[in-house]
Order: structure tokens, then C-alpha cells, then sequence
């Protein structure tokens, strides 16, 4: 039997947590429920969940402190997938700022079918981008290596010249998805298609936040070799001009 995902809901309003976790159970998976922040990361620590929908506001400790909390765990905890909810839409330009690592955010008042629906693109993602299977170049673990990387959807891990970084999921699918493509423009839209299966509260500058942590992440890797490229207007390509 397979063992169903398991989800913490971390929301202190009970009513919408019950209902949400009403929603998320009849999708197939196990849910727990926090009402407070204080317990949250033993609670990870201790149970491992797979998914974290994580309230901003909280009492105890907000969601912004828990959530860099999480990323700063060593190993699995800290790969965490984190949706964050938030009762402000002009709260989230604010929050992708702040470069939480956040996978996600979700604008309240909600709809539980749309939530159900952002958990399942989560989950979708961090288990590895499907545009793998297009790259044709998998082995049997799901690594790829194609110069100047190895991508190991796995553990989200990108190897080059003997160094390894860690990405979020979303940066690595907007890696795996440029770098299975070299040279092809995709637009904003395109990659947000990719990323987002519900982009109604999803901003154009999501997409540019995550692009310019991901290239951040890749000049750490590979020094002064650019990889993921602008065009002007349109949207971003992978291009690999070699050594500079
Ligand atoms: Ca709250």
C-alpha cells in the first residue's frame, strides 16, 4: 500500500484550517493541523511531512521566521516544501523579497479546491520537473549530466567542476526547464505555465525573483559564467558561451 503524503497545516485560524484539512484528506492525503508557531519545527523535525502550508501571520512565531527557520535545517528539513498563506496580496511582493525560499504563496481568502490544487504542483515539483523525461539524457536514479552540470531532481542538487549546490524546487525547475531547451527564449508566461498550474495570484515578478536567485546560486557554482540570460522585453534562455 502506498503510504499517503503527509501535509501540516500551520494556521491559527481553526475554522479555516478544518475546513482546509477536510479538503486536503478527501485529495488522499494525511493532514496535522498547528495552531500556534512555538511547536512547529520540533514537530518537522520529529515527523517529517512532506508538505508545510505555512500562515504568515501566527501567533507565537509569524510565518516569515518559521519559514527561514525551516531552510536553515540541515538535510531533508530544510528542502522542505513551504506554501505560504497570507491574508494580504500587496504582502507577497514583499515576501518573494525577502527571498524566503518559499515554493509557493497563496493569497487568503482562498478556495480549499485551488489550495488542493497549488499542494499537488508542489509536490509535483519537488519530486523532480517531468521536463527530465524530455532531456533524454536520465539515468535510471533520475540524474542528469549533461556539461557543464549534473541535476539530480532528487535532491534538488546541481553539480559542477567538483562543487554542488542546493536549489528550491522552484529555481531548479526553471534551471531543468531553460537548460533542456539551450538557446530557445521562453517568455514569463511560458515559465510561469511550467511552474504554476493556478497563476490567477502568481505576479510576473515571481518569476524574475526566482530567475535572479537562480543565477545568484549559479555564479556561486560556476564564477563568472553566465548561463541564464536576459532578452530584453521577452523573457530569459539558457546559453552556455563557455568560459569567459
Ligand atoms: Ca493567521
Amino acid at each position: 500500500m502506498h503510504q499517503p503524503q503527509r501535509i501540516l497545516i500551520v494556521e491559527d485560524e481553526q475554522r479555516l484550517a478544518a475546513l482546509v484539512a477536510d479538503y486536503l484528506k478527501a485529495a488522499g492525503y494525511q493532514v496535522d493541523q498547528l495552531h500556534t508557531g512555538e511547536t512547529v519545527l520540533d514537530w518537522v523535525r520529529t515527523h517529517r511531512p512532506d508538505l508545510i502550508l505555512l500562515d504568515l501571520m501566527l501567533p507565537g512565531k509569524d510565518g516569515l521566521t518559521l519559514c527561514r527557520e525551516i531552510r536553515a535545517e540541515p538535510g531533508e528539513p530544510g528542502r522542505l516544501p513551504v506554501i505560504m498563506t497570507t491574508a494580504r496580496v500587496e504582502e507577497i511582493d514583499r515576501l518573494i523579497g525577502l527571498e524566503l525560499g518559499a515554493d509557493d504563496y497563496v493569497c487568503k481568502p482562498y478556495s480549499p479546491r485551488e489550495l488542493v490544487a497549488r499542494v499537488k504542483a508542489v509536490l509535483r515539483r519537488s519530486a523532480g520537473p517531468p521536463v527530465f523525461d524530455a532531456l533524454g539524457a536520465g539515468t535510471a536514479d533520475g540524474v542528469v549530466a549533461v556539461d557543464p552540470f549534473t541535476l539530480d531532481p532528487d535532491a534538488l542538487r546541481v553539480q559542477a567542476q567538483g562543487r554542488a549546490i542546493e536549489l528550491t524546487a522552484v529555481e531548479f525547475a526553471l534551471l531543468a526547464t531553460l537548460y533542456a531547451a539551450p538557446g530557445r527564449i521562453f517568455s514569463r508566461e511560458r515559465l510561469m505555465d511550467r511552474i504554476y498550474t493556478d497563476r490567477r495570484i502568481v505576479a510576473d515578478r515571481t518569476i524574475d525573483s526566482h530567475i535572479k536567485k537562480l543565477r545568484r546560486r549559479l555564479e556561486d557554482l560556476l564564477p563568472g559564467r553566465e548561463l541564464v540570460h536576459s532578452v530584453y522585453g521577452v523573457g530569459y534562455r539558457y546559453e552556455d558561451r563557455g568560459e569567459e
